[in-house]
């Protein structure tokens, strides 16, 4: 399968992409990851990413691109993958589209996680993350909190606060999804792909309304 998540910052599409991947053996390719890994490492593309991160706008689709294209074009995405937070806009979509029509694959599905926006904030700015990178595990202080406070529970890596998590930051990265990515609902929407989940309520519950909208066995 060749599934793509759609969902504003804070609907839980690391979390529910990280859960699907792990089932149904898939890579998971998170956008967010790979740039925060870039700007960790202090590559050319990270560094440059670094200064749009943290307003909150879209990192330059060229950057974007490159990497993706690199990433799929591996032999092991041939079972198929999940994509998380790629594309973003509609230049990436069709990017995206050019690149895999060049790789003979396309998409099965797009998800599409809707939460309400109160609940976005909240869920943005209570979230923990563990900046290990084989681990990326996420946490919310009030909803998911980890069992010794502020430190990973799967690899004792001390969580981190992401600088874009900060509510005035948080802002603009809602405002930006709603002007460039919320389009591609409707883009999708014509092909016939997008399958719309409801993301609030607990981690599992929602991972069952998404696997009952992927007709998977939980
Ligand atoms: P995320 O972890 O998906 O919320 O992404 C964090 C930040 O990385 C975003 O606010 C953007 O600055 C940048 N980013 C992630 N994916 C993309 C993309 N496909 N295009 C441009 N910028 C991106």
């Amino acid at each position: 399968m060749q599934i793509l998540f759609l969902g504003a910052p804070g609907a839980g599409k690391g979390t529910q992409c990280k859960k699907l991947a792990e089932k149904l053996s898939l890579p998971h390719l998170s956008s967010g990851d790979m740039l925060r890994e870039a700007v960790k490492q202090g590559t050319k593309a990270g560094i440059e990413a670094k200064s749009f991160m943290d307003k909150g706008l879209l990192v330059t689709d060229d950057v974007l691109i490159k990497m993706f294209k690199e990433f799929l074009s591996k032999k092991e995405m041939d079972k198929g993958f999940i994509l998380d937070g790629f594309p973003r806009n509609l230049p990436q979509a069709e990017s995206l589209s050019t690149l895999l029509t060049e790789l003979s694959k396309k998409l099965t599905v797009v998800i599409n996680l809707q939460t309400s926006d109160d609940l976005l904030v909240d869920r943005i700015t209570g979230r923990r993350v563990c900046p290990n990178k084989e681990c990326n595990a996420v946490y919310h202080i009030k909803y998911f909190p980890s069992q010794k406070e502020g430190v990973c529970d799967k690899c004792q890596t001390e969580l981190s606060h992401r600088s874009d998590d900060k509510p005035e930051v948080v802002k603009q990265r809602l405002q930006t999804y709603a002007e460039q990515t919320e389009p591609l609902i409707k883009y999708y929407g014509d092909q016939g792909l997008v399958k719309t989940v409801n993301g609030e309520g607990e981690a599992d519950e929602v991972f069952n309304n998404l696997v009952k909208a992927l007709q998977v066995t939980a």
